[in-house]
């Protein structure tokens, strides 16, 4: 059976935390200078551990192992949110690196089946969300590569000359990816409120965002009638006031929900509303349910609508489907889990990962550790160590017994 090696991988995750070290935490944006360094160690590394390293034109680090021709694909992403935690995908990038490590210490790459490496660029979204796994996996035309641009308005091919990235860029092999693993930290708290050190992912959550714009007119506060107002803060407030009392006894056991942006203009105490916005998004594994709630939501809008004298426009801006992972990993991943003595929880993952790119076109599996007080996405993100031991075992587990399967046929 697979080993893995502890000290050995603690090590390496301490060592790629040091890229871009701020306070307790990792400020390692795609494309910074400590993003790139970064990216050049792995790509090291990778090579120490007998893998094929390469470092392609996007920055995905990929390791490949150049004696078996079918692999499994273990990876995530190194970059970071701005002041983010140190593990992240970084997490899973290692795991992936000791994992193939640990497979040809146990012969078992000898069986024909091995395993292939990655760090994907970009996951976060600083240029562009996924760019290095969806650039992996075909997804993406030169358009959306030439329009896609930083917070600060530099281009993303002006960050790739500057990164000096000669590489050429790594695609998907079909005959050789026999399917993708990614380990990744839960970035939520229900793990540790459940007191599980293992989650699996079922499915990761689509996303509906709706833009909502009213118009009205500005008057006089103290002057102004109130029937003679058309005051462009009601239809949101009432929108919002609905969010609040009646979303709840509509939405299913998993869907979460958020008003993250409200604005009124021009934004005084003695002036009545003449613009505002408000963006709402809901989040289910729910590919159904999600439709049903747009339905929900677009009826409360115009009932909303006929009651009120401003105007009000709504756009659903983003619709993004559910992917739902491989049931043959879920069900490896799981059992994997049990031979070493977890209780594994099995959930929805709430936030986007390159898994959910890559299992539109390879059999995917998730494997989350817990989040020390759910944080994530900030200095204070962590996990317990024997935790991100406990995690890689379970993958290492995981992996071996999907590879003698599969080479079993
Ligand atoms: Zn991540």
């Amino acid at each position: 059976m697979i080993t893995i090696n502890g000290p050995r991988l603690l090590d390496d995750l301490r060592a790629l935390a040091a890229f871009g070290r701020y306070e307790t935490g990792v400020d390692r944006v795609a494309f910074s200078p400590a993003d790139l360094a970064a990216r050049r160690w792995l790509t090291e590394r990778f090579a120490a551990a007998g893998l094929k390293a390469h470092l392609d034109g996007f920055g995905t680090v990929y390791g490949t192992m150049p004696e078996v021709g079918k692999t499994l694909l273990i990876g995530s992403h190194s970059d970071t949110v701005p002041k983010g935690g140190w593990l992240d995908g970084s997490l899973g990038v290692i795991y992936a690196l000791e994992i193939a490590r640990a497979f040809r210490e146990a012969g078992l790459s000898q069986r024909g089946i091995g395993i292939d490496v990655v760090s994907f660029q970009d996951e976060e979204g600083t240029y562009l969300a996924c760019l290095g796994s969806r650039a992996f996996c075909g997804d993406l035309d030169a358009a959306a590569i030439a329009a896609a641009r930083g917070k600060d308005g530099r281009p993303l091919t002006e960050a790739m000359a500057a990164g000096k990235l000669a590489g050429e860029p790594v695609r998907r092999d079909p005959a050789r990816h026999l399917a993708f693993l990614e380990a990744h930290i839960e970035q939520g708290p229900r793990l540790e409120a459940a007191g599980r050190s293992i989650g699996v992912v079922e499915a990761i959550v689509g996303i509906r965002r709706l833009w909502l714009q009213s118009a009205g007119q500005a008057d006089h506060a103290g002057t102004t009638p109130m029937p003679m107002r058309r005051d462009a803060g009601e239809p949101l407030l009432r929108f919002a006031a609905w969010v609040l009392h009646r979303f709840a006894a509509v939405a299913g056991p998993q869907t979460v929900w958020n008003i993250g942006s409200l604005a009124l203009e021009p934004g005084a105490a003695n002036v009545v509303p003449a613009r505002g916005s408000l963006s709402f998004e809901f989040r289910d594994p729910d590919a159904a349910r999600l439709d049903a709630l747009e339905a929900e939501v677009l009826a409360a809008i115009a009932d909303i609508r006929q009651g009120c004298r401003a105007r009000l426009d709504a756009a659903v801006t983003t619709r993004i489907a559910p992917v739902a992972m491989d049931a043959r990993i879920v069900g490896a991943l799981a059992a994997a889990a049990r031979e070493l003595g977890h209780d594994p929880l099995m959930l929805a993952s709430g936030a986007g990962h390159d898994a959910m790119i890559l299992a539109r076109h390879m059999p995917s599996g998730m494997l989350f550790v817990p989040s020390i007080g759910g944080r994530s996405h900030d200095v204070s993100e962590d996990t317990r160590e024997e935790d991100i031991v406990a995690g890689c075992a379970v993958l290492a587990r995981t992996a071996a017994r999907l590879a003698q399967e599969l080479a079993d046929g």
